[in-house]
């Protein structure tokens, strides 16, 4: 199993989502917020073969940050994994969508001089912007809509460009999420948690906790849980082969 959008080192005891990480085996991709967090990130679980640490340049961060353009460009040939990317409308960012814009933009030309680029991506009241933008560089990478709230005509679109979508357990609380869970081909799931940002009752998701989402996706498809985990599984391995 996997969880494809987890801040590893934004949790406030890295031992224990180590020790999560470690005993369930799951595959999990480390996303970053900055470039300069991109070194420390990777040092945390260098000890762990299931663990991928990803470049991101958070879209929330992209106003104060965008000096780090050039560390995120000399760090990219790295790794295979860009995230925490995109573009956030919300309330107290949506003034700085322009310098976001320059930020996400910069890093799908970048992306665009690789051919195996995998893409994390929020898209929080910003949809349309992301799914052009993604359209404008359409060999920047493979992308991953993470905790993806948009309308049925969005995910249309989405699907066309050819995103995954991550979900997560917190989705499961929201009546406008499971909406857009509904609307999802099965080939293009995944699993993430978010954590430790997306809590669920209160309580911080790790890597283990998207056994969840198993659970919902089982009794939503009507079909086992082992044909869950072989769906999720034969995704995954489409996606990173
Ligand atoms: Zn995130």
């Amino acid at each position: 199993m996997m969880d494809m959008h987890c801040h590893v080192d934004l949790y406030p005891d890295h031992d224990v989502v180590l020790k999560n990480i470690e005993t369930s085996g799951f595959y999990v991709l480390s996303v970053t917020t900055v470039p300069s967090a991109y070194g420390g990130t990777k040092k945390l679980t260098e000890n762990l073969n299931n663990c991928r640490t990803a470049l991101g340049l958070h879209p929330q961060l992209a106003h104060m940050r965008s000096n780090e353009l050039p560390l995120f460009d000399s760090l990219c040939s790295e790794t295979r994994y860009i995230g925490e990317i995109g573009l956030d409308g919300s309330k107290g960012y949506a003034d700085h969508i322009e310098v976001q814009k320059v930020v996400f933009e910069h890093i799908l030309a970048k992306c665009s001089e690789y051919t195996d680029k995998v893409l994390t991506i929020h898209s929080l009241n910003a949809v349309d912007a992301v799914l052009e933008l993604l359209n404008t560089y359409p060999d920047a990478g493979t992308p991953i809509l993470h905790w993806f709230l948009a309308t049925k005509k969005q995910v249309e679109k989405a699907i066309v460009r050819g995103c995954y979508f991550s979900v997560g357990p917190a989705m499961l609380h929201s009546n406008r999420a499971k909406k857009v869970i509904s609307w999802l081909p099965r080939e293009r799931v995944l699993l993430e948690t978010d954590g430790p940002f997306a809590k669920v009752k209160g309580q911080i998701q790790f890597p283990s906790d998207v056994e969840a989402v198993v659970d919902y996706l089982a009794e939503f498809w009507g079909i086992p849980i082992s044909d869950v985990n072989t769906t999720l599984r034969t995704n995954l391995k489409l996606l990173v082969s």
